[in-house]
């Protein structure tokens, strides 16, 4: 088998068909790990967490503590921080690890030849299997002005030293939401420029909410419905035009993020050549993730599906059954939980308002808010709530959960509906007292509470009782 690329799709890929036997070759165009480790998940993560003990830091006397005034941040000390982080994870996903598993690593940039056969430098290699797990990279939209030294992407980001004295992020997803949180709280003055008409477009808008409404307290601006229509670098001042509510503003900023979606890295391998079809620049792939060509897979952001670190290592593992076992069954997408790590965390699984109306499924909603949760009150984290959608036999359908934690809240929902289990399956467990994760009985409680403790019931069980005197 051949991998073109070594980041979570790829390497677990490797690592399973390698273990099983099979010879595996893996090529990596830039660094092993990729840009989960790189330039996504795990610096993105370190940088929130510095950026929120920072801000904790400054709300010392809402906890009953003596109030301090903070110097300033210095970014490349935190940034410091986050190379470290990345240092210590990436032996896990090293060459050396690797080749102890079996598995040949090459550095450089892979071409097809022919369905069968790769040239990476001047070398030659065939497989009867191909995967593709070539991620994606920052798609930049055609905004007229926007030059290639004239921003920045999560590529750059972690690599800052000095911090952006104003910030600009154009786009509203995950990406440009948990970037611009974090360097408001550092103390950048923030503007998000989101074109959709909330920010995390995806989720149901009362859930998005109430993680806009904490970055704004972060003091950043955040500007909804935009259409930007130029940018403008002079010296270290960038401004970018836009039209809001059919009125034309600008706004100046030192630094300009762009986050504005994604393209699948497909553009070098010469795919047009041996006739894998792709959707734009993603990769086209069947329910065994298969591409137009049965012997070649295409697996993680490549594909364009979902794209998180744990769909691409769950595909990864799949193409270990179906390859390497020779193991029939699909992919299915239908229950990928996904977590957005502001703070409050905006967690989902399974359907959420949204996406229940756009597929025409009937529902009920049941929901709890954080602040009846008596932890929740203990550590002054009180903003967020539970929905749980059940549909009429009250089986878990979906889950959001927005709020502290919400990551690690949402897994026994996680659970619930995988398994489709009824709702008082999830809150029939004993909970610890005083957790956050009571949220999920409290949610149920306001579902079943009216209908146990009501007059009709009441009045059943006065005459039963006088019946047993
Ligand atoms: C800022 C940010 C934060 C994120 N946070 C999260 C998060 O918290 N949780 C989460 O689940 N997901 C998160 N993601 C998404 C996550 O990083 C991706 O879904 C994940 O990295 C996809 O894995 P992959 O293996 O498909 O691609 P990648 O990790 O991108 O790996 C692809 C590899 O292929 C290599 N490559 C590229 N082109 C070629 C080529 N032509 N030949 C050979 N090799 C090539 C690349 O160098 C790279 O090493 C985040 C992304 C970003 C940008």
């Amino acid at each position: 088998m051949i991998i073109l690329g070594g980041g979570a799709a790829g390497l677990t890929a490797a690592s399973g068909c390698a273990q099983l036997g099979m010879k595996v070759l893996l090529v990596e165009k830039e660094l092993m790990g990729g840009d989960c480790l790189h330039y996504g998940c795990v610096p993105s993560k370190t940088l929130l967490r510095s950026a929120g003990v920072y801000h904790q830091a400054r709300q010392m006397s809402r906890y009953g503590l003596p109030d301090v005034s903070l110097p300033g941040i210095d970014l490349n000390r935190v940034m410091n921080r986050v190379q470290e982080v990345i240092g210590t994870i990436s032996h896990h996903d090293s060459a050396e690890r690797f080749e102890g598993l079996g598995v040949q690593v090459l550095f450089g940039s892979p071409r097809f030849l022919s369905p069968r056969e790769i040239l990476v430098g001047d070398g030659t290699f065939s497989a009867s299997r191909i995967v593709i797990a070539t991620g994606s990279s920052p798609s930049l939209p055609p905004i007229p002005g926007l030059e290639s030294d004239g921003f920045i992407t999560n590529k750059e980001i972690f690599r800052l030293e000095e911090l952006p004295e104003s910030l600009i992020t154009i786009g509203g997803g995950p990406i440009g939401t948990e970037l611009s949180q974090a360097l408001a709280r550092l103390g950048s003055r923030v503007t998000l420029l989101n074109d959709a008409d909330q920010i995390l477009p995806r989720e149901d808008r009362d859930m998005a909410a109430v993680v806009e409404q904490q970055l704004r307290e972060d003091g950043a601006e955040v500007l909804n419905g935009v259409r930007i229509t130029g940018v403008r670098r002079a010296g270290r001042s960038v401004t970018v035009r836009y039209t809001r509510d059919e009125t034309d503003s600008e706004v100046v900023g030192t630094h300009l993020l762009v986050a504005a979606g994604r393209r699948g890295n497909t553009e070098d391998l010469n795919l047009e050549g041996i006739g894998v079809d792709r959707n734009g620049s993603f990769i086209g792939v069947n329910n065994r993730l298969q591409t137009s060509l049965r012997h070649i897979y295409a697996i993680g952001d490549v594909n364009g599906q979902y794209m998180f670190t744990h769909v691409a290592g769950t595909e990864g593992s799949f193409v270990v059954r179906h390859a390497a076992l020779g193991l029939p069954g699909s992919f299915s997408y239908r229950n990928v939980p996904w977590v957005t790590y502001t703070e409050p965390e905006l967690a989902s699984v399974g359907f959420n308002e949204k996406r229940a109306k756009e597929t025409g499924t009937s529902y009920e909603t049941v929901e709890a808010p954080l602040e009846d949760n008596d932890r929740a009150q203990a550590e002054g984290r009180t903003p967020g709530k539970i929905k749980i959608l059940i549909d009429r036999k009250e089986r878990v359908l979906g889950t959001q959960i927005v709020g502290a934690r919400a990551g690690d809240l949402i897994l026994p929902s996680l659970y619930g509906v995988t398994k489709r289990l009824k709702l008082m399956d999830v809150m029939s467990p004993v909970y610890p007292y005083p957790t956050l994760g009571e949220i999920h009985r409290q949610a149920a409680g306001t579902y079943y509470g009216p209908r146990l403790f009501n007059p009709r019931i009441r009045k059943i069980l006065k005459f039963l009782y006088r019946y047993r005197g």
